[in-house]
């Protein structure tokens, strides 16, 4: 099978619309230590998505090495692979998007005097430049499945499309309190999240009508396993899950059997027609858990599944109780 299309099959499990692709730089953003990140999108049309960074930027002399499937600057060995603390380690993500769509990479790497731009179309030789550019990086993707119609036959309209778009940047920002993160389209401003010690504060700026009061910080847990988790007041709950959100090593995951976790830490607190409002934040070592189960990550097999679901339960309770005080404190009546 010649390289073009094993990177296109890849691509359909990887890449299915504009927000894996943004979900994917993104990741990669953060993996080089961006502590900035700001993200312009344009849906109509032809469609842009443009991600740059202040991270550590890419070595001039590895550039054409970042588009070719299983070239991964973050693993070289199985014992890699289970200590993985990074997001991407399958080398799969730039590869696949690469042979789907038009893409530009602009990047400069500390220990490069100049910068450099290279220019990918799929299927034609990578033209690269010099390029002058502060440390760094900035990808832009153009053209979605422009080669590919069936694929972009599927995609939905642009409003649409970008729903899905902030919703996966949202979830990043969950991830990542500490990073400053912007999103925008050519006419507005969607999201300009300062960095926050805090997934609190984060929270706050991603849900403007949420006041302080409303959110209740809890923590409890050890080296090999802490639970951080931020609690919706009872009163602005909802009959979907919508405020509900888990993450692994600040990845966003789905887990039905913690999210029971989560329900049955909060059974008497709240009518049952309700799910609880919960940003759960699990930190343990990357060898506990197996993030290589989906191409995607967005599930993950837990070593100590049980200990895990019985300590979640008891967090949430507890997380319940100092809530009520807060609530008393606050609104005497
Ligand atoms: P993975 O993230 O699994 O390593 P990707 O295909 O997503 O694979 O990226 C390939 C490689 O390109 C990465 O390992 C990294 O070395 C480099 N890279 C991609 N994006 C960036 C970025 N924004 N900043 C620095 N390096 C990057
Ligand atoms: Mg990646």
């Amino acid at each position: 099978m010649p390289a073009a299309l094993v990177n296109q099959i890849a691509a359909g499990e990887v890449i299915e619309r504009p927000s894996s692709v943004l979900k994917e730089l993104l990741e990669n953003s953060l993996d080089a230590g961006a502590k900035r990140v700001s993200v312009v999108v344009d849906l109509t049309g032809d469609g842009l998505i443009r991600v740059e960074d202040n991270g550590s930027g890419i070595m001039k002399d590895d550039l054409p090495l970042a588009f070719l499937r299983h070239a991964t600057s973050k693993i070289s060995s199985f014992d890699d692979l289970v200590r993985a603390r990074s997001m991407g380690f399958r080398g799969e993500a730039l590869a696949s998007i690469a042979s789907v769509a038009r893409v530009t990479l602009e990047t400069r790497h500390q220990s490069d005097a100049v910068g450099s731009r290279l220019e990918w179309v799929p299927g034609e030789d990578p033209l690269i430049s010099p390029w002058d550019r502060p440390v760094g990086t900035a990808i832009s993707v153009r053209d979605l499945f422009f080669n590919v119609p069936v694929r972009k036959k599927y995609l939905r309209s642009p409003q649409t499309e970008l729903g899905h778009l902030t919703e996966a940047f949202q979830r990043v920002a969950l991830g990542f309190p500490d990073v400053h993160l912007e999103l925008s389209t050519p006419s507005r401003k969607i999201f300009s999240l300062p960095a926050r010690h805090t997934p609190l504060l984060r929270i706050l700026d991603l849900y403007p009508t949420f006041q302080e009061e409303d959110l209740l910080y809890h923590e409890r847990g050890g080296e090999d396993l802490r639970i951080s988790l931020v609690l919706l007041r009872a009163d602005r709950l909802r009959k979907d899950r919508q405020f509900q959100h888990l993450f692994v090593n600040r990845r966003w995951i789905r887990h039905p059997a913690l999210f029971e976790a989560i329900t049955q830490g909060a059974s008497g607190r709240i009518s049952r027609d309700l799910h609880p409002g919960a940003w759960v934040y699990l930190d343990l070592p990357p060898d506990r858990l197996d993030v290589n189960v989906h191409p995607t990550k967005r599930e993950v097999r837990l070593l100590d599944g049980d200990r895990i679901f019985s300590l979640l339960r008891r967090v949430i309770s507890e997380a319940f109780e100092g809530f009520s005080e807060k609530i008393f404190l606050e609104q005497p009546s």
